[in-house]
């Protein structure tokens, strides 16, 4: 069955959808994105998201194609049109279609579009197995910050990991770890201790990171926020990757070196089920 796609106004069957190839993100990656998961037909944290996707518009100055109310209402069609339950919603404003220029055009109309995809995200063989994955260097922008649909190099590094038998990788820059292909990284120390860089441009704010970060502060869990090092992370009690498609999702080893016992830490299991357990109330 063909998924109903929307396009600057228009919900049609995903086969009918166009974008011109003058399109600014398809020309230039002059676009940015968010995902929100949904789970029971509910939308998770998605104030947050479109939030974000307001503050990434406005650092590369571009106009938002509609208000967040506006958006959120064209999300909700969109779950409904495509009786999606359980899933991803993904979303991406692009700057428009103008002739090929680098400099910005200065009366390009913003392209939204939105497609959903139906999945399993709360019950998953990979959060009971944990995530094996490689580090590599972390050859980025350095506005990581910024949510834009320039994802290459992720594209690359997740492809190396695949080809190595892993399942993802760790970027690594100056000596630490920065975050996952697509994810924060966190690691638990021997006390209990969450672990997890400082929001900075070298990483990506991520949505499902803050959450957590409540959730643990609510039930007394140490965290700081702050670099680690490969050989931290290689010798924590535990290490897992938050992010809205994955939640709180264990990792198990780093380069083939196990983490813990090689199997997902107590903590890492616990945070995910508190997380799915609250999901609906963000
Ligand atoms: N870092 C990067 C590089 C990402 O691509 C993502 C997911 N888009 C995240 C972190 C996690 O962010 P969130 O929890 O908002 O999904």
């Amino acid at each position: 069955m063909s998924r109903i796609v929307y396009v600057n106004g228009e919900y049609l069957p995903e086969e009918e959808a166009r974008i011109s190839v003058f399109d600014r993100g398809f020309l230039f990656a002059d676009g940015v994105y968010e995902v929100s998961s949904v789970i029971a037909g509910k939308l998770i944290d998605n104030a947050a998201h479109l939030a974000r996707l307001e503050r990434s518009l406005s650092e590369i100055d571009m106009a938002a194609p509609a208000s967040s109310e506006e958006i959120e209402k064209i999300q909700h069609e969109m779950m409904q049109r495509n009786n999606l339950d359980e899933g991803l919603i993904y979303l991406q404003v692009t700057r428009g279609a103008a002739d090929r220029d680098f400099n910005y055009p200065k009366d390009a109309k913003p392209s939204l579009v939105m497609f959903t995809q139906a999945k399993k995200i709360t019950q998953s063989a990979v959060a009971e197995n944990g995530l094996n994955v490689i580090s590599l260097p972390d050859l980025r922008w350095h506005r990581r910050d910024i949510k834009t649909v320039q994802l290459l190099y992720p594209s690359m590094a997740k492809q190396a990991a695949k080809e190595q038998g892993a399942d993802d990788a760790w970027l690594v820059e100056d000596g630490f770890v920065t975050e996952g292909t697509s994810n924060n990284a966190w690691i638990v120390l021997d006390d209990g201790t969450l672990v997890t860089r400082e929001l900075s441009n070298d990483i990506l704010h991520g949505i499902t990171r803050k959450a957590v970060m409540k959730l643990a502060a609510e039930r007394q869990i140490r965290i700081e926020e702050r670099p680690f090092t490969l050989d931290e992370a290689k010798g924590a009690k535990e290490a897992f990757v938050t992010s809205a498609s994955a939640f709180v999702m264990p990792v198990v080893s780093i380069d083939g070196s196990s983490i813990g016992d090689g199997k997902p830490g107590d903590l890492s299991k616990r945070l995910r089920t508190i997380y799915l357990d609250e999901a609906h109330s963000f």
